[in-house]
């Protein structure tokens, strides 16, 4: 299960086997060249010959900070409920932008800046004293890639399913990354203001799918809706804030901030500018992070209506200026005790990208490289 031998180790890290068959030798436990060695002992091995090993993937330093941070679930102290996010997946041409559209439009002030043709990564809104986050996930790749990363943030889907289309490809593929993610479902049954469409063929497909709707005795509401006629959105709203309620989605503001990026780009007045999205902690106006390959302080803030903000407690979308590169949609971020330790994060991740990529698909340089091969 676990690959690595004193001969791989040795490649790896570009000391003479033998050197490491001595050491082993000195711990009183000989092995061959062909012999395994734990993990442990060949970081110990490693560190021994000066070799600092970068043994797990950045992703896996990045959820244990997170898991210290949260301090798992149950009773951290601070922890309140915190908005729900909700991510709309569904085939394409089913109707999901113009569903996130009209959801937002009714909390977007007439003649407001942009209004909602300037594209935004995420909004909130408020549905019965609730706050809901929803998140423009550019599709199911990134919903998947997101979650891959372990940086998925959302709470519930909302599987857009065109009431005169069904369940195509794509939807199948956005019930199985649910599912995977453990996340509920709600189905919006789109575009119910067609002529002639066919409810019970819908409920028929999403059965067969393992989506049993809850009127047919399952775990799943199905809600009638049209993104057009704004038929069934409050319901969709309601049956949102009824899941929300269930299931206690809680944040604590107290800790030091972190969340994902959802997309960046750079902007010719204001650099860069990345979505970010708080899970946890408050993020706050001169705060520093790292954030991917970047970091910076945080120099401006601003909602989804494009008013400037001094600080976003957890669930809150932002869009911020300060940081010094393009981060990738995906990578976390993490408010850091100051600007030098997050330079210092950045550039050593920097300098380990470059040196991966000059290493293209030659040696192995860390023990990961060997755990893959
Ligand atoms: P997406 O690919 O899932 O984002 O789908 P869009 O939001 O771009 O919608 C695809 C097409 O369906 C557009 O022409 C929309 O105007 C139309 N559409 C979306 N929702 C509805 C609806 O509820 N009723 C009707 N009649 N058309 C809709
Ligand atoms: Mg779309």
């Amino acid at each position: 299960e676990f690959p690595i031998t004193i001969r791989s180790l040795s490649e790896a890290i570009g000391r003479p086997a033998k050197t490491l068959m001595t050491m082993m030798f000195q711990r009183g436990e000989p092995l061959t060249i062909n012999a395994s060695l734990d993990e442990e002992t060949a970081i110990e091995l490693s560190m021994e010959c000066g070799v600092d090993l970068e043994v797990r993937h950045e992703r896996d330093i990045e959820l244990e900070l997170v898991e210290k941070l949260t301090g798992g679930d149950g009773d951290v102290e601070g922890e309140t409920i915190r908005p729900t996010i909700v991510t709309i997946l569904g085939h394409v041409d089913h109707g999901k932008t113009t569903l996130l559209d009209a959801l937002r439009s009714a909390n977007v002030a007439d003649g407001e800046a942009g209004g909602i043709t300037q594209h935004i990564a995420a909004y909130q809104v408020e549905h019965e004293g609730q706050k809901i986050t929803f998140v423009d996930t550019p599709g199911h790749a990134a919903f998947g890639e997101m979650r891959a990363r372990g940086a998925n943030v959302t709470d519930i889907v909302v599987l857009v399913v065109a009431a005169d289309d069904g369940v195509m490809p794509q939807t199948k593929e956005a019930i199985s990354h649910a599912k995977a993610a453990g996340v509920p479902i709600i189905v919006a049954m789109n575009k119910i203001d067609l002529q002639g469409v066919d409810e019970q063929r819908v409920l028929q497909e999403l059965s067969t799918n393992n989506v049993l709707p809850a009127e047919w005795g399952g775990d799943y509401e199905v809600i009638r809706t049209s993104a057009t006629t704004r038929q069934g959105l409050d319901e969709l709203l309601h049956t949102i804030v009824l899941t929300a309620e269930l299931h206690e989605y809680k944040g604590n503001p107290n800790v030091p901030a972190h969340g994902v990026c959802l997309e960046a780009f750079r902007d010719e007045g204001r650099g860069v500018l990345a979505w970010l999205i708080v899970q946890q902690g408050t993020l706050r106006i001169g705060d520093d992070v790292l954030c991917g390959p970047a970091y910076g302080r945080i120099r401006a803030m601003y909602d989804d209506h494009g008013n400037e903000l001094e600080e976003a407690p957890p669930s809150t979308p932002i869009k911020v200026s300060g940081l010094d590169v393009v981060p990738g949609a995906g990578d976390h971020f993490f408010a850091m005790a100051d600007i030098d330790e997050a330079r210092e994060a950045a550039e050593s991740r920097r300098q380990r990208g470059r040196a991966e990529s000059l290493a293209g698909r030659g040696l192995p340089r860390t023990l990961e490289d060997i755990l893959n091969q």
